[in-house]
């Protein structure tokens, strides 16, 4: 392994000088491949959280880091004031992929849900005829949609929320899962319903069978767009290419970020209705970096990687695998699993440990993933993992209840 010159001594530097709030697990990752990682001191890891579902092809998949540096050697960026030889073919293929008829490039995923929100209110003002400044977007409780001004203006999680006001307006909570709160909560001036297929944030919570099918007739009655926030649990990580598959329904709009730039950089795109996307003219709506030729090529490779279907079967076999091996662990420090595909929230019984006292103790295994809400562990391994490596995660997990 290189040597970095860095020494475990620089999480207190990190805890000091960065400002952030995730609370990291004292660990300092120095190199990566595929499922593995090494920290400064050359121990080695399973990594059981891949980037929050933005490494789901792994660490540095040769296909993608390839791609990245074939376009670091020919062209970076470009002026928006001209086209690059990347833009146009990335949005066709990934509109081609997603099986929708517009795409609209953006880099994070804050970013593709505030087009988003954009998008419907123009599209509310212009298309549905809601009087102006009026629009609503119907959101769920518990919602995790990222930490810009106007996301966090409807979050009920206090870290996310609390003291950034004045909060934009024009957001309705109801409960996630809840199609007749959904019903109800549409009136004249609902241009979207804007949710999670699967909230990851708030411990991989999958709403009841059905849920997604009546919303979608909801919005069909009413003319309000549904919109699915795909960023972390989209691009195969349940299982499907979107999570919504699952449910057999098809929403107009559809945020991708995270595994869209493969772990490489940041991409995000905003894919959906030609009709809608479409109220956005020419200059109206723009990043310096959204579409640049290096997030183009990465975000093509992905396309790629997820064509033949080869992602989305891994996640399923192995996800059923995975959900049987945790489902052992019920009632032996375990309350609940919950999940699809190679993704799971796995809730500790209280009466056993906390969730940061398992996921120390997975750690000194050599498995890394991460408490939420103090109770539940998150677990998204990256799509490359083995049956074996899944099998030496849930041993190490059934270990650290043990003790
Ligand atoms: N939407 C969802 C569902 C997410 O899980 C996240 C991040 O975790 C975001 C949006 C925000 O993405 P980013 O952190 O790239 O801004």
């Amino acid at each position: 392994m290189a040597d970095t010159g860095l020494t475990s001594s620089i999480i207190t530097l990190d805890e000091e000088w960065g400002a952030h709030n995730y609370h990291p697990l004292p660990v300092v990752i120095a190199e990566a491949e595929g499922a593995w990682v090494t920290d400064v001191d050359g121990n080695r890891f399973l990594d059981f959280l891949s980037g929050y579902s933005a490494l789901n092809f792994g660490h540095r998949h040769p296909d993608l880091v390839q791609a990245a540096h074939d376009q670091l050697d020919r062209l970076t960026l470009t002026s928006r004031a001209f086209h690059n030889d990347q833009y146009g073919a990335f949005c066709r293929e990934l509109a081609e992929l997603t099986g929708t008829e517009m795409v609209l490039t953006m880099n994070t995923g804050a970013e593709a849900v505030e087009s988003a929100i954009k998008v419907a209110r123009k599209w509310a003002y212009e298309v549905k005829g809601v009087e102006f400044d009026s629009a609503e977007i119907i959101v769920a409780a518990g919602n995790f949609h990222g930490r810009t001004t106007t996301i966090v203006s409807f979050s009920d999680d206090p870290l996310a929320h609390d003291n950034y006001g004045p909060f934009t307006p024009g957001f309705v909570t109801v409960p996630f899962g809840d199609a007749e709160a959904v019903r109800a909560a549409i009136g004249p001036n609902t241009a979207a319903v804007l949710m999670e297929p699967i909230q990851g944030e708030a411990g991989v919570v999958v709403p009841p069978e059905g849920f997604w099918a009546e919303v979608r007739a909801a919005c069909d009655e009413n003319d309000v767009l549904m919109i699915s926030d795909e960023i972390q649990a989209g691009l195969a990580r349940t299982g499907e290419l979107f999570a919504l598959d699952h449910e057999e329904v098809r929403a107009d709009l559809y945020t991708l970020g995270k595994a869209l730039g493969g772990g490489i950089i940041p991409v995000s795109a905003v894919v959906g209705r030609s009709d809608v996307l479409g109220v956005l003219k020419p200059g109206q709506h723009g990043s310096t970096f959204g579409g640049y030729p290096v997030a183009c090529a990465v975000g093509r490779a992905v396309v790629e990687l997820l064509r033949d279907g080869e992602f989305q079967q891994r996640s399923t076999e192995l996800g059923e695998h995975l959900h049987r091996r945790l489902g052992e662990l019920v009632g032996h420090g375990v309350a609940e699993v919950r999940g699809r595909g190679l993704w799971a929230g796995v809730d500790i019984d209280p009466a056993a440990k906390t969730g940061r006292e398992v996921s120390m103790a997975l750690r000194d295994r050599g498995v890394l993933c991460k408490e939420t809400h103090h109770r539940t562990l998150r677990m998204a391994p990256p799509l490359v993992i083995t049956r074996e490596e899944i099998d030496h995660a849930v041993d190490s997990l059934a270990a650290a209840l043990a003790v």
